[in-house]
């Protein structure tokens, strides 16, 4: 972790604090940056560091490809579907009642416990990349077998002895439409506890801000264009004061077969990519609720993923359709 610290700010009848920032590449396989204002180098570390280590943490425990030395993730659990319960970490317990809650305000659109479907996708993906003159789909015969063992009910969770359970021995855990922005809630809650009041987390594009910039401005944050082509990669700025900004979108992680690109976010009916957008944007307060609902609306028609956000208070949400016309709540636009 790299840790920078710049100028002291104007100040704008705040305190003087100055701008800190640290950047890394190891959790969730992908960049992220985390900027502070505090007042002294040492608080801005201790903070940004507990954050780092919070998100590392989340990383290894909701790991689906890999095992660490002392840590039962959630491939531990995959690992022992229709085996036996593995002991987790309480962050694991949260994220997966909370994933159930998430599958139920979307009608199962989102779910967690699809992962037997997701493999099947990723491993074509990575052939996919690796060697694209054999590119290929799934076989839909697998995608069908594979659908019947996904079954959330199936997935027990015992609070009490901090234990989870797959009760398929066929079915398998795929948490990564919503543990990156869990993640980052539980960073943004590290640095509060350490002192923070402003601050910026960017780990891949899940953005959290906590109160507004040094300079009592509320931080800025760009929504991610969908088209990568476009000559301006930005769609708009929108200001944040205690918010997240997560964005989901094919244009993100794909692969090309017979000219065709095939992305990762999969319509549970259809059992392919989603197609009603580019992509879509959520604003509201908590990181973790941002990340579950941008990928809920990606996989819903437009009109089912507005009455979604028009049902919650202090959401907005942005999509892309496909012609690349743009369609916003109202108050989307209006953070900016
Ligand atoms: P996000 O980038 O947050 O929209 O999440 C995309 C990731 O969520 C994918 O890479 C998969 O791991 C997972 N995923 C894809 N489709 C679904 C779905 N319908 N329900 C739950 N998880 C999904
Ligand atoms: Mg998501």
């Amino acid at each position: 972790m790299i840790i920078i610290a710049a100028l002291i700010m104007p100040s704008f009848g705040y305190a003087e604090t100055k701008r800190y920032e640290a950047s890394f590449s190891d959790v969730f396989d992908t960049y992220s940056k985390i900027i502070v204002y505090a007042d002294d180098k040492t608080t801005a570390q201790n903070a940004m560091q507990a954050a780092y280590d919070e998100l590392k943490i989340c990383h290894k425990n909701y790991d689906i490809y890999n095992d660490y030395e002392g840590v039962n993730n959630i491939k531990t659990i995959n690992d022992n579907a229709g085996i036996a319960p593995v002991a987790v970490d309480a962050r694991i317990i949260d994220l997966l009642l909370y994933s159930r809650d998430i599958y139920g305000l979307t009608g199962g659109r989102v779910n967690t416990a699809m992962g037997s479907v997701l493999r099947l996708w990723h491993e074509k993906r990575d052939e996919g990349l690796d060697a694209p003159e054999n590119a290929s789909l799934p076989d839909a015969e697998m995608l069908k077998s594979a659908s019947e063992h996904t079954d959330f009910s199936n997935v027990i969770i015992d609070g009490q002895t901090s234990t989870v359970y797959l009760a398929d021995a066929a079915m398998s855990l795929d948490v990564g439409a919503i543990a990156k922005g869990y993640a980052v809630e539980r960073a943004a809650e590290a640095l509060a506890e350490n002192g923070i009041s402003s601050a910026l987390l960017s780990i891949g594009g899940n953005v959290r801000s906590i109160g507004v910039r040094g300079d009592g401005f509320p931080w800025q944050v760009s929504v991610q264009n969908p088209d990568l082509q476009a000559s301006e990669q930005s769609l708009m700025t929108v200001g944040l004061t205690d918010g997240s900004l997560v964005s989901s979108g094919g244009y993100q992680r794909f692969y090309t077969v017979d000219g065709k690109n095939y992305h990762h976010i999969i319509d549970p009916d259809s059992l392919f990519p989603a197609e009603s957008f580019d992509g879509v944007s959520i604003i509201t307060h908590d990181s973790a609720l941002a990340d579950a609902l941008s990928t809920s609306i990606f996989v819903m028609t437009l009109e089912e993923g507005r009455k979604l956000i028009d049902s919650l208070e202090n959401t907005e949400a942005l999509w892309v359709l496909k012609t690349g016309e743009i369609v916003t709540t109202d108050g989307f636009a209006k953070q900016n």
